[in-house]
């Protein structure tokens, strides 16, 4: 690779250390991303992150209970390095936020990644500048630096949703977002504890707080299906037979939406009522996402077959929860699946606890916060602490935060203001040589993040050779291409169940937020476009030369 690497670039002002590429974000995509182009590109690369250290949203999000909730942790790692995955031990099956952090320290540590991150550094201004052909960012400590190309791994789940209901800065007591956590452990003993949100974080939460808490509110605007998780310790064995069959393994993953794992053949129609009974039932004892991957064919596609799984959650809902008027409130009725699907150790138990109650906020609307509490329809709720699991403006929002300035220094924000138009969800009309990771169309949460993060990288690596071949300055894609892979990323959901819901998957989370599917359902599908656009010469993108 010659892309040169200058070390010093000068301005009017001041010296601005130049970069063949700025990363931004330190999370599982970034550091892959610092180590590929570093590593194996042998490129000049600075990262940033307002973290204190890596880790990313396993950094962020250490709410009590917070777990892997995914198949298994061994596929929720890197797998690109063999002595990697034969070094790590992975503990659990749903490994804690602690473990996850650990093996990122360790991915860390073991690359010398740490090196080249700056930390406790939000980025807050990037620009292109078409003369140079650079990117030329500012950090909130006034700090500036530039590089020919920029890399945006800046979390799919990262900006906050923090409700601004009447009267909550007026609440006295300590309010805590789940994905901003505090490093310090907060006690919840002897409080009174109000928990807003009943998605992935608050599902996860709320068991824990119920334990120590002096009485715990669960204030709920949408129930929702969860699975038990069933999280079990990691025997030596299986992990040692993982390690063995690790290049199978990945191929499988990259093959199958990032998890190894068969997806069920069994056609519904094929079978009865009682033993499609009998196979939920299977399903269920077995846990994690095997009541959606494994049942039937069909499950986010065919109605009948999705009411009938809802139907059946919701009477395990029934079983679990003593009090029926309490059941009836946390019975979901969107499509099963079609929010992310939860993973529960314990949470529709925790109903049965004398400390715990339910307020139904369709029912009893939030009307505002007061000094000591909060005031629902039905009354005033007193609380010393307030934890909101209130979720991000989930994919598109941290790309808006940043809001980069594109050619003409048009601000993403205008660019966006409509829908989140890019092409392969990794590139952007108007933002030349600018990359995302997990950007809105692309896989995203639909595969594994890791090996996304690893295959994404892979495809900047072509572009970046592309241009370094042919001595070219920018590729930028085309507002053809961008529209042509809106259609293609809205067709796939639009012939699932999955827009039937108001799910962050479709920005229906946030107030005036565009409704548009954010995430490319088919990975694999995804990842073959990736190989045969480079393979093809980049057909929908524009190219100018090196100035
Ligand atoms: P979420 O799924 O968006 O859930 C947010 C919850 O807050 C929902 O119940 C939502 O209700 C409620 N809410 C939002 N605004 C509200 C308001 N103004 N008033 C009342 N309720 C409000 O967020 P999350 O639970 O943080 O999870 C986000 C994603 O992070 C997950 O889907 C998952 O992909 C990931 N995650 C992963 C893990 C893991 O262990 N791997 C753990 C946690 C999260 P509505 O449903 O009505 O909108």
């Amino acid at each position: 690779m010659v892309i040169t690497s200058e070390t010093a670039h000068a301005t009017s002002d001041k010296a601005i250390a130049t970069y063949d590429a700025i990363i931004i974000g330190a999370g599982f995509g970034g550091l892959y991303a610092l180590h590929h182009l570093r590593d194996q590109m042998g490129l000049s690369v600075r990262s940033f992150d307002g973290a204190s250290d890596v880790g990313g949203t396993w950094w962020y999000n250490r709410y009590p209970g917070a777990r892997v909730d995914a198949p298994s942790s061994p596929f929720y790692g890197y797998t690109f390095s063999q002595e990697l995955v034969d070094e790590w031990v992975w503990p659990e099956t749903q490994s804690k936020q602690s473990d996850v952090l650990a093996y990122i320290e360790h991915v860390a540590d073991k690359f010398d990644l740490r090196k080249d991150i700056q930390f406790d550094t939000f980025v807050t201004d990037a620009r292109y500048d078409e003369d140079t052909q650079h990117w030329t960012i500012e950090t909130d400590s006034g700090e500036r630096a530039t590089a020919r190309f920029l890399v945006c791994a800046i979390g799919a789940l990262f900006v906050a949703n923090k409700p601004d209901y009447p009267g909550i800065d007026d609440f006295a007591g300590d309010i805590h977002h789940t994905g901003r956590w505090p490093h310090e452990p907060v006690s919840f003993e002897g409080k009174r504890v109000a928990v807003i949100g009943t998605g992935s974080s608050g599902v996860q939460v709320v068991p824990e707080i119920a334990k120590t808490a002096d009485h715990l509110t669960v204030l709920q605007r949408t129930p929702q299906y969860a699975l038990p998780a069933r999280n079990k310790p990691l025997a030596e064995e299986e992990l040692d037979q993982y390690r063995k069959d690790w290049s199978e393994l990945r191929a499988s993953m990259r093959k199958r939406g990032g998890w190894p794992f068969r997806t069920s053949k069994l056609a519904p129609a094929d079978h009865t009522f009682d033993e499609r009974q009998e196979r939920y039932e299977e399903m269920w004892e077995r846990g994690g996402m095997h009541m959606a991957i494994n049942s039937f064919t069909g499950v986010y596609t065919d109605e009948d077959l999705n009411e009938e799984i809802s139907e059946f959650v919701r009477s395990k809902i029934r079983a679990t929860v003593n009090d029926p008027e309490t059941a009836d409130k946390l019975m979901p009725s969107y499509p099963f699946g079609t929010k992310r699907l939860i993973l529960d150790n314990g949470y529709f138990e925790t109903f049965n606890r004398d400390n715990v109650a339910l307020v139904d906020l369709r029912e009893n609307p939030i009307e505002e916060f007061t000094k000591t509490g909060v005031r629902t329809t039905d009354g005033e709720h007193p609380i010393d602490i307030l934890v909101l699991a209130t979720g991000f403006d989930a994919v598109s929002g941290s790309m808006l935060k940043l809001n980069p300035k594109g050619r003409g220094g048009v601000p993403l924000k205008e660019k966006w203001a409509e829908r989140f138009d890019n092409n392969l969800g990794m590139t952007i009309a108007g933002y030349p040589n600018l990359f995302m990771i997990h950007g809105p169309g692309s896989p995203g949460v639909f595969f594994t993040m890791p090996l996304g993060a690893e295959l994404q990288t892979a495809w900047i690596e072509s572009c970046l050779r592309h241009l370094d071949d042919a001595n070219l300055g920018s590729m930028e894609t085309t507002e053809e291409a961008e529209a042509n892979w809106d259609a293609e990323v809205t067709g796939i959901a639009n012939r699932t169940l999955y827009p039937r819901a108001d799910s962050w998957y479709m920005g229906a989370n946030i107030p005036g937020k565009p409704r548009q599917f954010l995430g490319h359902l088919i990975g694999s599908r995804y990842f073959d476009r990736l190989t045969e656009v480079a393979e093809a010469g980049f057909p929908d993108f524009t190219f100018e030369d090196r100035r």
